[in-house]
């Protein structure tokens, strides 16, 4: 099973100046798996902006050029996932051969290996092997490898070997050109204004872009109204205010508190009670990584802190994640409060 969803295929992911580099390299390696220099290609760029969906878009391509390769998709957390099991279970030799046999390996958000070192070891002894003996690695990440903090040097000079390419934002005749292309494979119809109208008025990322369409797609229908430029700006309005809120630290407090059921001036106390010390250092993982906070206001507003102990907070958070079910769970679900996801 190769994990690879059908409908991310190249035919299908629109060519943009905003993603020329990235889409022809991976063009390149489909053609040439291993046999390029962009072993590994390293596809990055932020939320919504087509790196799973190119990343599909590859391991579709070979395994329609070489059927007979073994192609894996897999996401870095579903890899950190196994790697414990096997761990638990005893099976880690098992683990490591098992990846050690892929031809193509393709794995999505390595940014979540950050501070993760028992994985990252195992995944460099990996793509060791893989790389060693002409199988291609394809990883994407939301950030560049300057920024990948937490991951090991070694790893990252490993990333350097082959071609790191960005995905940007999609200028709007992409976004136009994405919704149309969109609108044609589900065979609706929709006037050139709304279209434009909705193009022009969303430029976070493709997949905002892709869920104003859907909703106005919803409204419409529900409603039983016309798809008119003026239900596009009344669905936007709504969506819009929705989507682009701020996250602030405060905020993350109050999520946090009202999860773990424990009032405000705990969390903003000196208490070292280990509950209160753990939801501390999850306000201030999140505050990092949800907020465009430095570390020293994140540390000022968390109880007087320093940047180092957020830095602390923030790489004991990662290995708890790692090694403990529980707060991992703490950890998931207080990410899916706070973004909505
Ligand atoms: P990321 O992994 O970078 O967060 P995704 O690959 O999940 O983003 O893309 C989000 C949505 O936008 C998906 O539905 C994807 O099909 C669509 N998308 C992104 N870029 C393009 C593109 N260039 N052409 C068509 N669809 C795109
Ligand atoms: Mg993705």
């Amino acid at each position: 099973e190769s994990q690879l969803n059908p409908n991310y295929t190249f035919e299908s992911f629109i060519e943009g100046d905003c993603n020329r580099l990235a889409r022809s390299a991976g063009f390149a390696v489909a053609n040439k798996p291993g046999g390029t220099s962009f072993n590994p290609l390293l596809i990055y760029g932020g939320v919504g902006l087509g790196k799973t969906h190119l990343a599909h878009g590859i391991g579709i391509e070979i395994k329609d050029r070489y059927p007979e390769k073994t192609v894996l998709y897999v996401s870095a957390e579903k890899f950190t996932q196994q790697f414990i099991d096997s761990i638990r279970n005893n099976t880690k030799n098992d683990f490591v051969h098992f990846y050690q046999m892929i031809d193509v390996l393709i794995i999505d958000d390595v940014q979540s290996f950050s501070g993760k070192e028992k994985t990252q070891d195992v995944f460099f002894e990996i793509f060791n092997h893989l790389h060693q003996h002409g199988k291609q690695v394809v990883l994407t990440s939301d950030r560049a490898p300057v920024d990948l903090q937490g991951m090991e040097q070694r790893l990252l000079s490993r990333f350097k070997w082959g071609l790191s390419a960005d995905l940007q934002k999609p200028d709007l005749e992409t976004r136009i050109a994405i919704l149309r292309k969109k609108l044609f494979t589900d065979g609706i119809e929709m006037p050139d204004d709304v279209i434009e109208y909705l193009a022009y008025s969303i430029n976070s990322n493709v997949r905002e872009l892709e869920g104003a369409l859907i909703s106005l797609l919803a409204q419409s229908s529900l409603n039983k109204k016309k798809i008119t430029v003026e239900l596009a700006k009344q669905m936007i309005d709504k969506f819009v205010k929705n989507t682009t809120r701020e996250i602030s630290i405060d905020y993350i407090q109050k999520v946090v508190c009202d999860y773990f059921d424990m009032p405000m001036e705990l969390l903003k106390s000196k208490t070292r009670k280990r509950e209160i010390v753990q939801a501390r250092q999850l306000t201030m993982f999140f505050a990092k990584q949800l907020t465009k906070n430095s570390l020293a206001t994140i540390g000022a507003q968390c109880g007087n802190k320093d940047h180092a102990t957020v830095l602390h907070a923030c790489r004991t958070v990662n290995n708890l994640a790692e090694t403990d079910k529980r707060f991992r769970t703490y950890v998931d679900d207080l990410k899916k409060k706070l973004t909505l996801a």
